[in-house]
């Protein structure tokens, strides 16, 4: 068996070579450790690995591991899951990065919620690229009106787009869905000033979202195991 350690460190070998495979500097594209459902034992195993970017996907246990790690002041913390509008306190007290915003709603709520004595927080829009019922996140056509009324909050940083390609997609699919998304990425990242973040790839498809521009990938099971 493999240490979380051991597989922090194939993990970014795996960044870089593939980085490096089309011509991308490896330090381009971020490992954002995904520890939902693990222990915090695990998390400190990976920040002692030098992991500093974590997320979680559920408030409350995300909040509780935020709490518990207090200490740790310089670990990142990323919230990537769905988000009731009555839970957007705690998270704006409590986050650096918020990645699933996907309604206006959320957006002034965690704008107004984010504490005074913080600085702005982090967020990108969660897009539902492969139109799917079943997936959270703004369709398409709905992008540019969330973008601009997030750009108009003043406790709110956009910083990008996260996304959730379809699971098992054929090479066509993926090839054309991971394109959608560096696309609609470029033109953001244009025009605004700290709109930096393609947030794609995960455990499966990590290679082919790095050769397709993502900024920053989200990685769980390669790094902590099968989750129970
Ligand atoms: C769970 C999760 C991940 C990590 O997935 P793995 O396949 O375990 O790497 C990434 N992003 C989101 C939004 C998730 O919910």
């Amino acid at each position: 068996m493999q240490t979380i350690a051991e597989r922090i460190n194939s993990a970014l070998e795996g960044i870089t070579q593939v980085a490096t495979s089309v011509h991308r500097p490896p330090n381009s594209v971020k490992l954002l450790a995904v520890s939902k459902t693990k222990p915090v034992s695990d998390i400190i195993e990976a920040y002692e690995a030098g992991q500093q970017m974590f997320a979680e996907n559920y408030v409350q246990e995300g909040v509780e591991k935020v709490q518990e790690l207090a200490h740790l002041t310089d670990i990142e913390w990323h919230m990537i899951g769905p988000i009731q509008s009555n839970k957007t306190k705690v998270v704006a007290e409590h986050f650096h990065w918020v990645q699933s915003v996907d309604r206006e709603k959320v957006a002034r709520r965690l704008n107004d919620q984010r504490p005074d004595n913080l600085p702005a927080l982090n967020v990108c829009i969660q897009l539902n690229i492969d139109d799917e019922d079943s997936k959270s996140g703004v369709k398409s056509g709905e992008l540019d009106g969330l973008v601009q009324f997030i750009e108009s909050q003043e406790k709110l940083c956009l910083r990008g787009i996260m996304a959730i390609p379809k699971a098992n997609p054929s090479e066509e699919e993926q090839a054309l869905t991971l394109g959608k998304l560096k696309e609609l990425y470029d033109h953001y990242h244009k025009s605004l000033a700290n709109f930096d973040t393609l947030s794609v790839g995960m455990s499966s498809d990590m290679n082919a979202a790095i050769k397709n521009g993502s900024t920053m990938v989200r990685i769980g099971t390669a790094i902590f195991g099968k989750r129970g």
